[in-house]
């Protein structure tokens, strides 16, 4: 029997039998793995901890019949905080969603493991608007994806949009690109939206930052932030 060692989330539980749990993990070198927990529900199962939802342990594996099965695990993180943490547990479970849906079976994501790890870790460490973390994680998340926008120019007239004096820039999520203030009306009004200069730098600060420097930035108002990001996942999602 060939034992396989990973670090790994889990992003899924679901109940399987009486006493075991098939759970879904985003690993590190297997992409994301459907495992069988065997006894995972019983209260003196070695696997309790290690098989609930949003759990970083490291897992050894093994297969058997085309099914990854737990051999061991041993847990690194339970993000205590989050759990306790209503609003953020929401905001938590909506980003596994999105994983879920965009990520598949044995495909390799090791740049997505890490961003969520870090997204989470700064979700239950820090008191950062949760808002301004979950749509940085979205963006860059699609960017690792290849659906970075075409970001620096205005997609009508080229004009440079970072170093410009607009007050306004517009996100046309029809065709994935930026239009200056001048050339907005080059796209029907309801395929674009209008975010604010301080917002655009701010997304381009994400697409273009280390993973680890994504959260360091400030907005005064974060609505046109969430609103791009919303609006410009939802489209991508379109788009898969
Ligand atoms: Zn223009």
């Amino acid at each position: 029997m060939k034992l396989i060692k990973v670090k790994g989330i889990v992003i899924r539980e679901v109940a399987y039998k009486d006493n075991d749990k098939i759970i879904t993990i985003l690993t590190d070198t297997l992409g994301k793995v459907s495992a069988i927990a065997k006894g995972a529900k019983k209260t003196n199962s070695p696997f309790l901890a290690s098989s609930q939802y949003l759990v970083y342990s490291e897992f050894v594996l093994y297969q058997n019949t085309g099914y990854y099965y737990l051999n061991s695990t041993s847990v690194i993180n339970t993000f205590y905080n989050l759990r306790i943490d209503f609003d953020k547990l929401q905001i938590v479970f909506n980003m596994t969603k999105l994983l879920n849906s965009v990520t598949d079976e044995n495909q390799d994501c090791d740049k997505i493991l890490k961003l969520f790890l870090n997204t989470i870790y700064v979700l239950d460490k820090y008191n950062k608007n949760p808002k301004l973390v979950v749509n940085a994680f979205k963006i860059k998340l699609f960017t690792y994806l290849g659906f970075a926008p075409r970001e620096d120019k205005c997609s009508n007239c080229s004009k440079s949009l970072l170093d410009c004096s607009d007050e306004h820039i517009y996100y046309d999520y029809i065709s994935n690109t930026f239009l200056c203030e001048e050339c907005k009306n080059t796209v029907d009004s309801k395929k674009r939206i209008q975010i604010s200069k301080a917002t655009y730098n701010a997304i381009i600060f994400v697409i273009r930052s280390d993973l680890k420097k994504i959260f360091s930035f400030e907005l005064k108002d974060y609505m046109d932030f969430e609103a791009f990001g919303q609006v410009f996942a939802d489209s991508m999602m379109c788009g898969l």
